[in-house]
């Protein structure tokens, strides 16, 4: 039996594939390489030695993904494809839909029709809109504010309905908070194919030169430092909350929703400080207005993944941002070195 990982190429998707593939699993990807490259693929089998079957192409062909459901005896589906850019999710939002909600109804549907009912989906944690207290637990009030986040509580909730019609489903969806770091080997990482958007792979880039400063977006928050404070989870720790609530969904049917965070906030400053101590680079940055949309402090209570999938994330912010550096020194072209 095999697990499908759609968007498997990508820089979650990716981490997962090695730990799946660690665990012995037998591991089909599925992924269009819109924002991923099939290096990625290749770096996978030199660090595990194991290899998977690729599919180059989209979750919207349905045909494709019924040769797939034909050709390969699948039990469960990792559903990673989709599009993750806030600020592009406002200026696109039906290429936005189309491939986040569509995508997953037409995986759904083809899962379906193979009797294949046992789903983890990719959720995030910006479903929590503006929380009314910190840390932010499942149970609270969700909200999106751009087509992006819209996108991904429409998934949810189709998947809610899906199960309430076929209590066969068994889906968890995991809320990642703010995945970070790479592979311990370096070899695989996170890879963005225009200048990053997000904290992480900006510093990366700074410090090898390829961008001259860091802009800090606020430094009058209401925070010790100032500056915004956000719960970095290490991309390894969050592949394995996935294995685990694969291993979940065989005990505990139905649906369930799990965050993936630390529950730990760190602040854009004690974010720099640290990542300068690991590489030894300064990393130049300067004070800017707030960014459109930022909250000061968002951080998970992720007890219920601890308690109910036994998870809980090893990795310190030391290896955080190590792992992020060694990725990055290693390959300051991405994929391209
Ligand atoms: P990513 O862009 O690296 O991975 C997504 C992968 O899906 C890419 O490899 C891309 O080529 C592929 N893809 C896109 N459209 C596709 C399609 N139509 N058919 C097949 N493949 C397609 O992003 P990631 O950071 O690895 O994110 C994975 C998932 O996690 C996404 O659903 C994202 O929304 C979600 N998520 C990410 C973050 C984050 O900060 N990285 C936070 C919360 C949630
Ligand atoms: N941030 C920043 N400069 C950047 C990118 C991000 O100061 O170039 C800040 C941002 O304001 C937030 C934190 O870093 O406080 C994390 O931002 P990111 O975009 O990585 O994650 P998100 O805001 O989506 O949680």
């Amino acid at each position: 039996m095999a697990i499908l990982v759609t968007g498997g190429a990508g820089y979650i998707g990716s981490h997962t594939v090695v730990e799946l593939l660690n665990a012995e699993q037998q591991v089909i990807v599925l992924d269009n390489l819109s924002n991923a490259n099939v290096n990625a693929l290749k770096r996978i089998e030199n660090i595990t030695n194991k290899t998977c079957v690729f599919y180059q192409g989209s979750v919207l062909n349905k045909a494709l993904l019924h040769k797939i459901f034909t050709d390969h005896q699948i039990e469960s589906v990792i559903h990673f494809a989709g599009l993750k850019a806030v600020g592009e999710s406002v200026n696109k939002p039906l290429q936005y839909y189309e491939t986040n909600v569509t995508g997953t109804i037409i995986l759904c549907q083809v899962m379906a029709e193979h009797g294949v009912k046992q789903l983890v989906f990719s959720s995030s944690a910006t479903v929590y809109g503006v929380p009314d207290s910190l840390p932010i637990r499942e149970n609270f009030t969700t909200g999106a504010t751009n087509p992006y986040g819209q996108s991904k509580l429409m998934v949810e909730q189709l998947l809610t309905d899906l199960h309430i019609a076929d209590k066969q489903w068994n889906i968890a969806v995991l809320r990642y908070f703010n995945p970070v770091g790479a592979h311990e080997s370096g070899l695989i990482g996170e890879d963005p194919s225009d200048t990053p958007n997000n904290l992480m792979p900006y510093i990366c880039q700074v410090a090898v030169g390829k961008l001259p400063e860091l802009q800090i977006f606020g430094n009058d928050y209401l925070t010790p430092d100032g500056t915004g404070v956000r719960d970095y989870i290490h991309v390894v720790d969050l592949a394995q909350g996935h294995l685990k609530a694969l291993q979940k969904l065989s005990t505990r049917p139905g649906i369930v929703t799990y965050n993936l965070g630390t529950g730990r906030g760190y602040s854009v400053i004690e974010i720099i400080k640290a990542f300068e101590q690991a590489s030894g680079k300064q990393i130049p940055y300067r004070f800017s207005a707030r960014r459109d949309g930022d909250l000061a402090a968002y951080f998970a209570d992720s007890s219920l993944a601890y308690e109910e999938l036994n998870w809980q994330p090893l990795h310190s912010l030391e290896s955080m941002v190590e792992s992020s550096w060694l990725w990055q020194s290693k390959n300051p072209n991405g994929y391209n070195d």
